[in-house]
């Protein structure tokens, strides 16, 4: 893999409002359609001012880091997601905000990753993509990525409005660990029906101050450890016992997303129940997510979650499948002590849940 590094010229003046890092990772927003082998190829992104000429009129610096080969996101990997939180720390002083384009299939994934790797941070670190590739005349990117960029470029009182790792898609700006891509076909393909969007665009953009996340108080640091020793278990009525063995017995597992119904409710057979609380003796962690986009996990409201909760499964609250597994990973990744891990699994670190 490489990266490589592309000034875009602007009519950026010897003060320009501000400097953007844009890195560009792949996915269907950087696709041209070639002709010859009449399929979508990635572009190249030198040539990016040739598919949004609107770029030049900018007052801002804007570099992007390319990389190569680049990735249709359904191939992305853990090593992918920490070499974006290294990007990001090694410019981290030198730019006011960053967009990363990505593509959408598991954007929310990558965006609620690098929301746990990237601590304390006082600047936007936007992720978008496209539907339509830049190539086409009805593309949803051109629009998408000159929004992001000027949301990475808000600064109120010398601070950035948004120092947070969020999606904007469409006409939403969404916290990146609220997220879940909803739509395949439609431009709207993100929602985040727990939490409230950050922002939304019409003629101007309008921001939800009061559920932008505050600067916080400490120095930025980008964490470079994660564990892939983990897993999502989702249930369903008639479910089988070695089914549930499979995962719950995979050599070296450190951590399962629970994927149950409604309000955070699991089947009482004792079959179950006893792999369960094999897998918690072993040290395994599970983290009770409902299979319902809306509402929450509450352990104990019916019968069928009591048990859940007195074996010491985690409940999870609001928090979505994709910003659960990546936390699971984060957490995982830090080589703590169980009740020092179990303890960060319950608290909202990003908030990406609500307490
Ligand atoms: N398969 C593409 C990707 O996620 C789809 C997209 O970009 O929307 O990389």
């Amino acid at each position: 893999m490489q990266v490589v590094k592309v000034d875009i010229d602007t009519a950026a003046p010897l003060h320009p409002e501000a400097s953007i890092l844009i890195i560009y990772t792949g996915g269907t927003v950087g696709m041209v359609f070639d002709d010859k082998e009449q399929h979508l190829v990635p572009f190249n992104f030198s040539q990016i001012t040739e598919h949004v000429p609107e770029l030049r009129q900018f007052n801002y610096l804007l570099t992007v880091l390319s990389i190569e080969p680049a990735i249709d996101s359904s191939n992305v990997s853990v090593q992918d997601w920490l070499m974006l939180a290294r990007l990001i720390e090694e410019n981290y002083e030198k730019y006011d905000g960053f967009v990363v384009l990505h593509g959408t299939d598991t954007m929310a994934y990558s965006a609620s990753a690098m929301s746990y790797l990237l601590e304390n941070l006082q600047k936007p670190v936007i992720f978008t993509g496209a539907q339509v590739p830049i190539g086409r005349i009805r593309t949803d990117a051109r629009e998408n990525l000159i929004t992001a960029l000027q949301i990475a470029a808000t600064k109120e009182n010398g601070r950035s409005v948004v120092p947070e790792v969020c999606i904007y898609f469409r006409n939403l700006l969404l916290r990146g660990n609220r997220s879940k891509k909803v739509e395949s076909s439609h431009f709207d393909a993100f929602k985040s029906d727990n939490y409230p969007p950050l922002a939304e665009t019409g003629i101007d953009i309008e921001y939800s101050y009061e559920h932008i996340l505050p600067h916080p108080q400490h120095v930025f640091r980008a964490h470079q450890q994660m564990s892939d020793k983990v897993a999502i278990l989702k249930l369903f009525p008639g479910i089988t016992r070695q089914v549930v063995q499979s995962i719950l017995q995979a050599p070296g597992l450190q951590g399962v997303v629970l994927e149950t119904f409604g309000s955070g409710n699991a089947p009482s057979t004792p079959w179950f129940l006893e792999l369960l609380q094999d897998a918690l003796n072993r040290g395994v962690h599970v983290l009770n997510v409902s299979q319902c986009d809306e509402g929450r996990v509450v352990q104990g409201q019916y019968e069928t979650s009591t048990h859940l909760l007195h074996m010491g499964v985690i409940g999870g609250a609001d928090i979505t499948t994709e910003a659960a597994i990546t936390k699971l990973m984060f957490v995982l990744g830090q080589d703590l002590e169980p009740g020092q891990a179990k303890m960060l699994l319950c608290e909202n670190l990003r908030g990406e849940l609500s307490v």
